[in-house]
């Protein structure tokens, strides 16, 4: 008769990184940065630890954590692979099963698995006779139908020594790399669509992303701006700190409408913003700007003009959505959550005294004309010395100016 031992458990979550890209001698680097993250994402939702075990990363919660929060914070975290809801306990089989039972989800899949692995090989039993065993247990709490071949749940079972991990399924992670290990970029972020997705993909490759807003305040009213902190508050829970500078452009804008021809005006408006966020970037380390800018999608946007707008740039520009289509980045926007946020109607800065059809294809000698009468470096000066900043931290936000 077997001893009947309480059970008990810990709750965990065991966490895959994504192993290809963690390879080669940058891994210890990698691994040490996301556990970091995973840390910080899951700060004051109940994590005890985060322990690295061969290969994985186990979470262990609290008794009282709320697992969906942990889940929903673990699945913005770069370098993710995928996850799974996760419990440890004894070795004792009876045991493991009725552990297992206590912590099944409410919902019913249609068929399950248990797969089982033995780390201690010197083990009385083969890992095919734990599944017969726990299999027929849970199978018999819950009426759950096994299938081996093709089962919608698969509940993992690795006995390890004197602990028995056990996990449900798997969920797939945000994937690329820890946020930080690729450097720090300056985005170029309007209240538009394309924006938030093109930041989102550099943030996604490990990049810490710095937010850079023009915005025709007082000119146009502060819809933009306020687009603009929704958007960095959004991107923020991926990245957990970000600051975002808010640079006034309105003055810019009406020099320019005294001296610039309307057709070159949207490539002019452009080089002097590669120019003020190139010099933020700099302060803030940042070694690349990025925009969402697409081959073709606007007048602003075709190889010409991108060659005239980079030729200001101090910095590279890097356009992570350059070949997509615009379907194509409105279910990328719609994924991340950005989309209802980048519709809400506001004025665009750069269509404010610009005419519907402004010029596909302009030169360096036709725009460095055009911009003779502009004091480009004061301006430039005062649109930063006039800049606001505000810094965000996940979840709370906090305002310097
Ligand atoms: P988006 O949807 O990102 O606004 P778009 O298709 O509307 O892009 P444009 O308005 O020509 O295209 O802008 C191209 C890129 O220039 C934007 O993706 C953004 O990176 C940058 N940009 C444009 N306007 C602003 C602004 N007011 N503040 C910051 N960046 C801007
Ligand atoms: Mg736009």
């Amino acid at each position: 008769m077997s001893r009947v031992l309480p059970v008990i458990n810990v709750r965990s979550i065991v966490i895959h990184y994504n192993e290809i890209a963690l390879k080669g001698k940058n891994r210890p680097y990698f691994t040490t940065r996301l556990v970091r993250n995973l840390r910080a994402a899951t700060a004051g939702a109940g994590v005890v630890q985060v322990r690295v075990l061969n290969g994985r990363f186990e979470m262990e919660l609290e008794p009282s954590a709320d697992i969906d929060e942990v889940r929903r914070r673990v699945g913005r975290v770069f370098g993710v692979g995928n996850y799974a809801r996760a419990g440890r306990t004894g070795v004792d089989l009876d045991e493991i099963g009725r552990a297992i039972i206590a912590d099944l989800d409410v919902r019913e899949p249609a068929s399950f698995r248990i797969a089982a692995r033995r780390a201690d090989k010197r083990h009385a039993m083969t890992s095919m006779d734990i599944e017969r065993r726990i299999g027929a247990m849970v199978q018999a709490a819950t009426g759950w139908k096994v299938d081996l071949s093709r089962p919608e749940l698969v509940i993992h079972v690795e006995m390890l020594g004197e602990q028995t991990l056990y996990s449900f399924g798997k969920e797939r992670g945000a994937g690329g790399l820890p946020t930080g290990v690729s450097g720090r970029v300056a985005c170029l972020l309007s209240g538009g669509i394309d924006s938030p997705v093109a930041a989102w993909r550099m943030m996604r490759r490990g990049c810490r992303a710095y937010f850079i807003h023009f915005h025709s305040y007082p000119v146009l009213s502060r819809a933009s701006q306020e687009k603009a902190v929704e958007l960095t508050r959004l991107l923020t829970e991926w990245q957990l700190a970000s600051r975002l500078y808010l640079v006034p452009f309105a003055d810019i804008q009406q020099k320019a409408l005294m001296t610039v021809d309307p057709a070159l005006r949207v490539v002019v408006y452009r080089r002097l913003m590669l120019r003020i966020a190139g010099q933020i970037a700099r302060r803030v380390r940042a070694q690349a700007l990025v925009t969402g800018e697409v081959i073709g999608q606007v007048a602003s946007q075709t190889l010409e003009n991108m060659t005239v707008i980079d030729a200001a740039s101090p910095l590279p520009v890097l356009r992570p959505l350059v070949g997509m289509d615009k379907d194509e980045i409105v279910d990328a926007a719609k994924a991340l959550g950005s989309f209802p946020i980048s519709i809400i109607p506001d004025q665009d800065c750069c269509t404010l005294f610009t005419p519907k059809h402004p010029a596909t294809r302009t030169s360096i000698e036709q725009i460095e004309a055009a911009e003779q009468a502009l004091d480009g470096d004061a301006l430039i000066q005062a649109a930063i010395a006039a800049a606001g900043v505000q810094d965000f931290k996940f979840p709370m936000v906090k305002s310097s100016v």
